[in-house]
């Protein structure tokens, strides 16, 4: 078992948290003093900790999205595929039309999706993923190297699924990763 400090962030086990003697009260005008265990690095609290499957660091229970991925590891798993692969799945939350045809409106064009013709078509949808393909070639010839520096379609990619919504939109992405590992 891990913990984590709710303070510093410290990982540490069970053998590791120090005793801590606390004021308590005072009985017939005895001091009473409380032991409690704490972070061995600060003092602090803790709180249960659980181990990430995609990075193997722990994390406390609100860090991890599906009780399983950090939002790190979030982010690494999001590439020009599994976007895609997501995007168009029926477990994304992206309403009517899928994905991509609202990632290409939303952020290659910058059309709110709420004015989007309701073209649910087949080819409306065909000629959006033609679109995001297009994008996506165009941004790994631009980016062939991580340092290039400007603007990459990849991070619109990673904050269109991650940084953009809510809570939420982070745990649906997660669930569908478990989903594909599981697969
Ligand atoms: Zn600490
Ligand atoms: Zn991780």
């Amino acid at each position: 078992m891990y913990y984590k400090c709710l303070d510093c962030g410290h990982v540490f086990t069970e053998e590791e948290t120090t005793p801590k003697s606390e004021y308590l009260t005072k009985l017939d005008n005895i001091p009473v003093y409380e032991t409690r265990y704490a972070c061995p690095a600060c003092g602090g609290d803790y709180e249960e900790a659980h181990e990430c499957e995609g990075c193997h660091d722990h994390f406390g229970e609100d860090e991890l999205y599906d009780g399983k991925w950090c939002l790190n590891c979030l982010r690494d798993a999001l590439d020009y595929d599994s976007f895609f692969e997501y995007a168009t799945s029926n477990q994304s939350p992206f309403g009517y039309v899928d994905g991509i045809a609202e990632f290409v409106y939303g952020r290659i064009f910058n059309i709110d999706y709420h004015s989007l013709p309701s073209a649910g078509s087949y080819e409306f949808q065909r000629h959006m993923h033609e679109i995001y393909l297009r994008e996506v070639a165009k941004d790994k010839l631009l980016f062939a190297s991580d340092h290039t520096p400007g603007h990459r379609l990849l991070d619109d990619i990673k904050s269109w699924v991650l940084d953009d919504g809510t809570e939420s939109d982070r745990e649906d992405f997660a669930e569908w990763l478990t989903q594909r590992k599981e697969r």
